[in-house]
């Protein structure tokens, strides 16, 4: 039997990050076609959305940071049912992980009918990972974090991201790389880094993200770097492919760099989503 070869986009945000960005303008019929349109130009026929949890008044439920108190302004109802209703988008959400938040977050995932939920470390503590505000970078001048302590706290939390069983696909598992060289990296070997996630990876069998929204960020790379993301497939692994686009033209972003080096480690198929629900699909051509 033929099966359908696939393209996907899940990781979507309908708008920017800016609070003026409202819900208003961006969850609307009109804006989730633009996205469409580009995707079938492209060849991804897969697509779905995934705002983030913390635009969503119900998330101070769960943690009350004060840029979460900030950001907090929408219902989270109303984007469920806009997306069901108006558009042919799946359903998905991006949620932090934060430790110790896990239960709370678990009520608010449940009571809502996603197709898939990603995970993200934003947040270590207090500290915002890629954010200049909150930033755990410099967030004591006095005693500041060293690179190794950082990273080795990033990648701790993400193997309890995925540990927690919170998610269906782990979002741009290196992260803690995006500043690039604006930021000190650990000396020696990243992979002793990338361990400590693994264990979590490997047990909980979550999908790790494919994410070409690296290449956009002073990172200039995809996430995950190919030595973590060989780590993970060796872990048994799913990839979920997806640009974390915010705006319609970065919908299949720089795919042909993502396709590559998926080619390169012999994957062949992609994760789909449906009602939580995960299946596998070869993967489909792009169309350049
Ligand atoms: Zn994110
Ligand atoms: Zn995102």
């Amino acid at each position: 039997m033929n099966r359908p070869r696939v393209l996907t986009d899940y990781h979507l945000h309908l708008r920017s990050d800016d609070l003026d960005a409202t819900a208003e303008r961006h969850f609307t019929a009109a804006n989730a076609e633009r996205y469409r349109t580009v995707a079938s130009e492209r060849g991804i026929a897969e697509l779905g959305v995934s705002e983030h949890v913390y635009r969503f008044e119900q998330a101070l439920e769960v943690w009350r940071h004060p840029f979460w108190q900030e950001n907090a302004r929408d219902d989270l109802d109303e984007y469920c049912a806009f997306v069901r209703e108006q558009t042919d988008l799946r359903l998905g959400i991006e949620a932090d992980f934060m430790p110790g938040t896990e239960d709370r977050m678990a009520n608010l995932l449940q009571a809502h009918d996603f197709d898939y939920v990603i995970g993200s470390v934003h947040f270590l503590r207090e500290g915002a990972v890629d954010m200049e505000d909150y930033s755990v970078w410099d967030s004591n001048p006095t005693h500041p974090r060293s690179p190794e302590e950082i990273w080795r706290r990033y990648f701790q939390t993400l193997g309890e991201a995925a540990r927690s069983g919170l998610f269906d696909i782990l979002a741009h598992p290196d992260l803690v790389k995006v500043w690039g060289a604006e930021r000190p990296r650990p000396e020696g070997d990243p992979r002793s880094y990338y361990e400590l996630a693994l264990e979590g990876i490997a047990e909980s069998g979550v999908a790790v993200e494919v994410s070409t929204a690296g290449l956009r960020k002073r990172a200039q790379e995809l996430y995950p770097a190919p030595a973590f993301l060989q780590m993970c497939l060796e872990a048994g692994a799913q990839v979920a492919l997806s640009s974390d686009a915010h705006c319609p033209e970065e919908v299949g972003a720089d795919y042909e760099r993502a396709l590559e080096l998926l080619e390169q480690m012999g994957v062949s198929e992609l994760c789909v989503f449906d009602h939580r629900e995960r299946r596998l699909e070869p993967i489909g051509d792009l169309v350049t």
